[in-house]
């Protein structure tokens, strides 16, 4: 595949960055995952402004405008084949002289872009749709989940307890019993027909997708939506669970820790609100 570093396109195979990287050192630099499906993007402004921000709340200086990101995203869509590509973009903060934890100083950021296989859409009928199975574990994190960091040794960690168990994924839980999110997914349940997130908070990545299907829904009208806090006992008595998140879109829970989510089916609210979804989307 064709990837972007720093100044040019090149193969993969011939992408090569310092072991001095602070994003390979640390850990520190800031990521975005963009969907796209037949180069049609998904997002693409929101998406844009989180890596802002997120690069603001560390203190690397944006490099790159938005029209420029346009752009480069543009030709590497063109440079790569695939009808659904996720388009991976990121930013360290550049390879420093010496291993120093201060922000050094007159260093050019890391900048990185490639693409990656996602799935197509999933089936829009409940009867076809796949039922995720997740598990549930202490969100054991930090306390600053709202930056999408390229440190993602927490949520791997996580992940990889839910993967051991065959888990699609692992629901995540505060210490006082309140869901915050899934190890790479944002979290919806469904009770009596409301649509109910948790807040978005410093414990959370505040999803492109959830704020797309939470502006969705509240535009159409006709499904209630709530963003509040959510016990985990909500969660094992929902009607419906989602975990929701750029690369799957909207995946209906239909098991949480072996135990049955509602009647066991992919629910008639996820079929509701993922039409209204694919219907939508390319307007964000
Ligand atoms: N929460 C976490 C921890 C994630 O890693 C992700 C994305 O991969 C999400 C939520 C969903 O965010 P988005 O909808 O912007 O992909």
């Amino acid at each position: 595949s064709i990837v972007f570093l720093n100044d040019g396109f090149m193969p993969i195979e011939e992408a090569k960055i310092s072991p001095l990287d602070r994003g390979f050192l640390f850990g520190d630099g800031i990521y975005e995952v963009i969907p796209t499906y037949n180069g049609k993007a998904v997002g693409l402004e929101p998406h844009m402004q989180r890596m802002f921000d997120g690069l603001a709340a560390i203190g690397i200086k944006s490099t790159k405008t938005l029209a420029e990101w346009r752009e480069l995203i543009e030709q590497l869509l063109e440079a790569n084949e695939g009808d659904y590509l996720g388009v991976y973009l990121q930013v360290s903060r550049g390879a420093d002289v010496k291993r120093y934890h201060a922000y050094p100083e007159n260093v050019e950021p890391t900048i990185f872009a490639m693409t990656t296989a996602i799935k197509p859409a999933i089936a829009a009928d409940a009867s076809a749709a796949k039922g995720f199975s997740v598990s549930t574990t202490e969100d054991m994190r930090w306390k600053r989940c709202q930056i999408k960091s390229t440190a993602l040794l927490g949520n791997v960690m996580h992940f990889q307890q839910g993967y051991e168990n065959g888990s699609d994924e692992i629901l995540l839980y505060n210490e006082n019993n309140f869901l915050t999110e899934a190890s790479s997914s944002n979290a919806f349940i469904v009770k009596d027909g409301v649509v109910i997130t948790p807040i978005a908070d410093n414990q959370i990545l505040p999803g492109i997708t959830r704020k797309l299907i939470l502006d969705i829904l509240e535009k159409d009208g006709s499904i209630p939506v709530e963003v509040r806090n959510v016990s985990m006992e909500e969660v094992f008595n929902a009607d419906e669970v989602w975990v929701t998140s750029s690369s799957k879109e909207i995946a209906p829970v239909t098991s949480i820790d072996g135990k049955v989510v509602g009647d066991g089916k992919v629910g008639q609210v996820w079929e509701a609100a993922f039409k209204l979804y694919t219907a939508h989307k390319y307007e964000y």
